[in-house]
């Protein structure tokens, strides 16, 4: 059983952004207002985050690893958009059975901090009365230890961890009302921070720098009848990155579609020159039951209904922004 359950945690973890990614949206379910990220060798040796969330509580640290324990169910009215969310209560478990786990973690109503630690899914003691202050420290060690294959297939730490900052940027640009950090573990300077409270502005700024920044657009757009809601920035700018820029959330969890790719780049190549390196950042709110439930864990690329008509509309949204702006 335990090498079962351990071959399906290396799919739904292949390696250390895909971690980052569940601990980010955990914190971030939470209601956290700072999120830290500390890394050692690209999180293939430690992978740590602190947030000061909700934390959660003692009795119910006894069973957070194990498979489909979620607490995130009562929120929603029907099993299918919890999956769309990604409330599959699998992260934690997956994590536990390919690295050493630690949890510490404090809700309002208890006295002190609780630590605890996991293997294969279970508590390997009782949680340890400890300090710490509201909010929960999840460190993961020795990623894939016990999964050869995995360990060395991952060879470059550097690697892994551009791929960790990259997705710490894009949570971080999606919600300006958080507070990020990421450092490497044993540095002082964070590689990336922005501060709680900010703007998405602020935050591409941040991250990308002022040159994407200046010319951004902001596009918005409300479908009542197709159920859908877009907003986000736009650049209109041929600014001097190696590559186009592209960022999708899409009920708050960050995927990719390559039919608003397409569209992205049918629209750009009208309106900026060639070889232009377009920055977009979109957030699109969309019925969770309208959302293809049937996305496995790492493959990014979602589907939704109405697709063809939403991208249509989405397309004309920003097509509307660019042409405005050129004249
Ligand atoms: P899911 O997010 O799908 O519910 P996870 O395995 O990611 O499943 O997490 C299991 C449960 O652990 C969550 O439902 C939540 O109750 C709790 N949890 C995990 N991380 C945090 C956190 N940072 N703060 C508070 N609770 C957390
Ligand atoms: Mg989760």
């Amino acid at each position: 059983e335990t090498l079962v359950n351990r071959i399906a945690a290396g799919e739904v973890i292949q390696r250390p952004a895909n971690a980052i990614k569940e601990l980010l949206e955990n914190s971030l379910d939470a209601k956290s207002t700072n999120i830290q990220i500390t890394v050692k060798s690209g999180g293939l040796k430690m992978l740590q985050i602190q947030d000061d969330g909700c934390g959660i509580r003692k009795e119910d640290l006894e069973i957070v690893c194990e498979r489909f324990t979620t607490s995130k169910l009562t929120q929603f009215e029907d099993l299918s958009s919890i999956a769309t969310f990604g409330f599959r209560g699998e992260a934690l478990a997956s994590i536990s059975h390919v690295a050493h786990l630690t949890i510490t973690t404090k809700t309002s109503n208890d006295q002190c901090a609780y630590k605890a630690m996991y293997e294969d899914g279970k508590l390997k003691a009782p949680p340890k009365p400890c300090a710490g202050n509201q909010g929960t420290q999840i460190t993961a060690e020795d990623l894939f230890y016990n999964v050869s294959t995995r360990r060395k297939a991952l060879k470059n730490p550097s690697e892994e961890h551009a791929r960790i900052a990259d997705v710490v940027s894009r949570y971080a640009i999606h919600n300006p009302r958080v507070g990020f950090s990421l450092k490497k573990l044993g540095e002082n300077l964070a590689e990336i921070r922005t501060k709680a409270n900010s703007t998405h502005v602020d935050n591409i700024k941040c991250i990308f720098g002022n040159s994407v920044a200046r010319e951004l657009l902001e596009v918005e757009c409300v479908e009542d009848g197709l159920k859908f809601k877009l907003h986000g920035f736009i650049s209109n700018a041929n600014f001097s990155t190696k590559k186009q820029i592209f960022l999708l959330f899409i009920n708050h969890r960050l995927v990719d579609s390559t039919g608003l790719r397409r569209a992205l780049d049918s629209v750009y190549s009208l309106y900026l020159p060639k070889g232009a390196h377009p920055f977009a950042y979109l957030s699109l709110e969309l019925d969770p039951r309208n959302v293809d439930v049937n996305v496995h864990p790492t493959k990014h690329e979602v589907h939704f209904l109405h697709e063809d008509s939403i991208i249509e509309k989405v397309k004309q949204a920003i097509e509307a922004k660019l042409s405005g702006a050129n004249t």
